[in-house]
């Protein structure tokens, strides 16, 4: 078993960064290397201006190159509650933007020929709990009536066209649900940005950051800087002088695995419309297929960090959780066990704007493979003096009280969410 991202293992490594130091000037600085970044430089090109993106490690190394390639519209968050929360009209322009960054994503995929088998196959959330359908088709009807039409609700009765496992209780699809290779796509988004000129610095972090006449100077072990503008694409950094920001995000880590190669006839019993599946459990689990006819499994399974010791200890608590939902796949090899780092806000929804300067998108909670693309093209709006295109503007920030160091509450949250599944 590889303890390395299957995405980034089956990709073509980025191939066109940047050699030498980085010096001189530039009109705008990107900080970080994945889907925001990228997306963001590619963007800033396209208008004219000189980008330098750097990034701490390589392309897609963080949470962009190893999430679950799922690229759905929608709230991670029940639509009614979301309404309720936000108000009706705030809640179905937001819900447009995680529209719109599915449509992003899929017209950089054409426009950029990035061959990373993005289909919209459909996601299907699927009722853990039989209450949990009830719940599911009161939001369907919310959805169907006022934002997505695009909807339907498929009974217990119905679900083995969807999904081959007795464990659920019905689901609700969303046919605008899209998935890809984003190994592929974080790496492709790259390469059409360089391709514009953006000069791309790998191993290249940003430590310092300070005011200079007519913008900011960067420092970096390679070098420094000077640039008009700065946008900070770095998710949940723990490098540089990020510590506003630190204050505001706490990392979780989220792990995945993926088994070998399985029959296609297995794959059209297990999932036959290769729709993108979630479960409605608090320490979600989802799958997917994967283009070489894997079956992709990830989750929370645990509330730690992700390095290679716990990506193991979470892969073997995913493996029980898969052959609970597909018992006929425990004889199926796992070739591939990883984790990432999940940029999570309190009320789990993205940031992005600008503070003394300083431009910023992140924050985007799990949900963010369609709106960091998305949020890259706007940002470079943004900084051109489009604020107004921002969905994000009007939501304040502030710090999440006692988060000041490594996020030492986390296992009481996660013991919380388990405690809420069994109680459910
Ligand atoms: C395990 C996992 C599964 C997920 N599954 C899904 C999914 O299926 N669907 C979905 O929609 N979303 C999913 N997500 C969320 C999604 O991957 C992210 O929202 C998205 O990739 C965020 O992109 P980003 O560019 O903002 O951040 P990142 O991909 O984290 O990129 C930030 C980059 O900044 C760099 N950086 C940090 N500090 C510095 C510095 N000081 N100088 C230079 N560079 C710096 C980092 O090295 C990193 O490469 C998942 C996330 C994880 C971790």
């Amino acid at each position: 078993m590889k303890l390395t991202s299957y995405w980034l293992d089956t990709s073509e490594p980025f191939r066109s960064a940047t050699a030498g130091p980085v010096q001189g000037s530039c009109d705008v600085a990107v900080i970080g290397g994945g889907l925001t970044g990228c997306s963001a430089a590619l963007a800033l090109a396209k208008k004219g201006a000189r980008v330098v993106l750097l990034e701490a490690e390589t392309v897609g190394h963080a949470a962009s190159g190893r999430n679950g390639g799922m690229c759905n519209n929608g709230f991670a968050q029940d639509y009614g509650t979301m309404s309720a929360k936000l108000g009706k009209e705030v809640a179905d322009r937001l819900y447009r933007a995680f529209d719109a960054g599915v449509d992003t994503v899929e017209r950089l995929v054409a426009q950029e020929k990035i061959d990373c088998s993005f289909a919209r196959v459909g996601k299907i959330k699927l009722a853990a709990k039989p209450e949990h359908y009830d719940k599911l088709a009161r939001s369907q009807e919310l959805l169907a009536a006022n934002v997505d039409p695009d909807t339907e609700m498929v009974s217990r009765a119905d679900l083995a066209r969807e999904v081959g496992s007795d464990r659920f209780y019905g689901g609700l699809i969303y046919r605008k649900g899209a998935g890809m290779h984003v190994g592929r796509f974080v790496r492709g988004l790259a390469e059409a940005a360089a391709r514009r000129g953006v000069e791309i610095h790998e191993h290249a972090p940003m430590t310092g950051l300070r005011p200079a006449p007519g913008g900011h100077q960067i420092e970096t072990p390679k070098g420094r800087l000077h640039t008009k503008q700065v946008l900070l694409a770095s998710g949940t950094s723990q490098t540089g002088p990020l510590g506003w920001i630190r204050r505001r995000i706490v990392p979780v880590g989220a792990f995945l695995i993926v088994t070998e190669p399985l029959p296609k006839e297995t794959l059209d019993r297990l999932l036959p419309r290769r729709r993108m599946a979630v479960d409605t459990k608090n320490l979600v689990n989802y799958f997917r297929t994967t283009p070489d006819n894997r079956l992709l499994f990830g989750g929370r399974a645990r509330f730690a960090v992700s390095n290679p010791n716990s990506d193991e200890k979470s892969g073997a608590i995913l493996k029980a959780a898969l052959h609970e939902v597909f018992p006929e796949l425990r004889a199926a090899r796992i070739d591939y066990c990883w984790g990432g780092m999940v940029d999570m806000t309190r009320d789990r929804l993205p940031r992005a704007g600008e503070r003394n300067g300083i431009y910023y998108s992140m924050g985007y909670s799990g949900h963010g493979t369609q709106m960091s693309t998305l949020m890259g093209t706007i940002m470079a709006e943004v900084m051109d003096g489009r604020a107004e295109l921002n969905p994000w503007k009007d939501f304040d920030w502030p710090a999440i009280p006692g988060h000041v160091g490594p996020p030492w509450f986390l296992p009481l949250v996660g013991a919380y969410y388990r405690l809420k599944d069994k109680l459910a």
